[in-house]
C-alpha cells in the first residue's frame, strides 16, 4: 500500500539529504539512508565504497539503530546526489529489498513511486514475492 507522505517522513529525507550533501565523496559515499525508530530518534546510514565490494547505506542505518538500542524501526529512505547537488530519493536495491524487512520487520520505505513523486511504501509492496528455501537445512 502507498501512501502520502506525513512531516516526519519529510523530515526523515532532510535527514539524509543534509547528510548526503556534507559527507557525499564519489569514491567512498554516494547514498545516504535516515531511519526512525519508535522512539522518534533517527539513525544515519552511509554506504562504503571500495574497489571490489560495496555497502548499501540502508545496512549502516540499520545497525546504527541497534547499536543505540532501538528495538522497532518504523521507517527509512535514502537518496542519493543528482549532478548538480541536490539529494533525491533513491529506491532500495534488490538486496536491501530483502535484508531490510528481515531486520525490522513492518518498516515502511520512502520510495520514488515514478517521476519523483515520492510516497510510503511498505516492505511487502518493495518485494512481492521474496525469495523461498525448499527446506531448512542444520
Ligand atoms: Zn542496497
Amino acid at each position: 500500500m502507498r501512501s502520502p507522505l506525513s512531516d516526519s517522513d519529510a523530515q526523515l529525507i532532510d535527514a539524509a539529504s543534509d547528510l548526503l550533501v556534507r559527507a557525499h565523496d564519489a569514491d567512498a559515499h554516494r547514498v545516504a539512508a535516515a531511519a526512525r525508530g519508535a522512539s522518534g530518534e533517527v539513525y544515519l546510514g552511509l554506504s562504503l565504497r571500495s574497489p571490489r565490494v560495496s555497502v548499501c547505506a540502508e545496512s549502516s542505518a540499520l545497525a546504527n539503530a541497534r547499536i543505540g538500542g532501538e528495538e522497532t524501526i518504523e521507517v527509512m529512505v535514502s537518496v542519493g546526489l543528482r549532478a548538480d547537488g541536490t539529494a533525491v530519493v533513491v529506491n532500495p536495491c534488490g538486496v536491501c529489498r530483502e535484508v531490510v524487512p528481515a531486520i525490522a520487520p513492518g518498516i515502511r520505505t520512502l520510495a520514488d513511486e515514478g517521476g519523483g513523486r515520492v510516497v510510503s511504501v511498505e516492505a511487502g509492496d518493495l518485494l512481492p514475492m521474496p525469495w523461498v528455501r525448499a527446506r531448512t537445512y542444520e
